[in-house]
């Protein structure tokens, strides 16, 4: 599969000796959506951990999700949709979202413990909170509810993320309305289908695989890849499951090498100073024969950690052009030694 690439240069004077450097950025272009992301910015890869005590400190007293108020403070699900009130497994709950984007929308918590650090979110722990998640989805599917067909899980780890909690939790949900860039993955994939008679993600994950300078490696069915035209500032992580088109088709095992793959690369940014992440699930819809299941895992950190200047500006925000500040295949090198199965 041929990547396009646009090597840009500008030259700039040093103000006292007025001799010339030449600094290098690139546009890429998404092989499936056209979608830019700039590479530029280049800097190492590496940030301070802050004193997590001093973050995390006195949030458990307004928490919502401790496990001394969660059974309180949230509420039930309409007795059509979940009879029970709440979904239930050990002492993690899943519950309506109080601040719905869509009408099946809801919030899984990771279990009682309020500050999971990210080196100690284990596979375990992952599989548990996605398997709670996908009895939501089970349960919105066996109602023939209207709004069962994309079954979503996203996940905003630390405030860093966009998250306005330190308690671990999942977003969960199922809608008949695909989020932007997920609609436009599925237009262009069906595009692609019908003029190369192929599946675009089969074709890209064959060609990676072969191409090497991104591929991660596989835990079963689903691949792992530094991505070709990041989202995030330190790059993205990208799994692929093969042969699966939507969430339901996920299975058991799936699950838990998806939680294996998460949890290489969380080891691996904590070695960057990264502590936050953003995870979503991108998926077809029941018999979208022309996609992939895949998820994302885009590290986020700051622009100025001293300031706090999110990794999100102008450019991103209100254009939706990514800057990363580091090559991907770099950053696939950086990865590496963690992504050992
Ligand atoms: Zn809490």
């Amino acid at each position: 599969m041929k990547l396009e690439a646009h090597h840009k240069e500008t030259v700039v004077l040093d103000p006292k000796t007025r001799t010339a450097r030449a600094i290098p950025s690139e546009i890429r272009k998404d092989p499936l959506t056209g979608r830019t992301a700039r590479i530029c910015h280049f800097m190492k890869l590496k940030w301070e951990k802050p004193d997590f005590e001093k973050i995390v400190a006195g949030t458990e007293k307004m928490c919502p999700f401790c496990p001394d108020k969660v059974l309180n403070i949230t509420p039930y699900f309409d007795d059509k949709l979940i009879p029970e009130g709440r979904l239930i497994s050990g002492d993690m709950v899943l519950f309506p979202n109080i601040a719905p984007y869509d009408s099946l929308g809801a919030v899984a918590t990771f279990g009682s413990r309020h500050y999971v650090p990210m080196t100690e979110i284990t596979p375990e722990l992952i599989v548990r909170g996605l398997r709670l998640a996908f009895e939501f989805f089970n349960r919105v599917e066996s109602l023939n509810h209207p709004e069962s067909v994309y079954h979503i899980i996203n996940w905003n780890y630390m405030p860093v993320s966009g998250s306005s909690l330190i308690h671990p939790h999942l977003q969960v949900f199922s809608t008949s309305s695909a989020p932007n860039l997920m609609r436009q993955e599925l237009e262009a994939a069906k595009e692609y289908h019908e003029k190369n008679g192929t599946n675009f993600w089969d074709d890209f994950v064959k060609s990676e695989e072969l191409e090497k300078k991104r591929f991660l490696g596989r835990t079963g069915r689903t691949a792992w890849l530094s991505s070709y035209a990041p989202i995030g500032v330190a790059g993205d992580v990208l799994a692929v499951v093969d042969g699966v088109r939507c969430t339901l088709e996920l299975t058991d095992k799936d699950l838990w090498e998806i939680a294996l793959g998460l949890t290489k690369a969380m080891a691996a940014y904590d070695k960057m100073g990264i502590y936050s992440f953003n995870m979503n699930f991108f998926t077809g819809a029941k018999n979208d024969d022309f996609t992939r299941f895949h998820l994302l895992f885009s590290p986020r950190t700051f622009f100025n950690q001293a300031l706090g200047t999110p990794d999100v500006g102008a450019l991103r925000n209100l254009f939706n052009e990514t800057l990363c500040m580091a090559f991907p295949e770099d950053i696939r090198d950086m990865l590496a030694p963690d992504f050992i199965f």
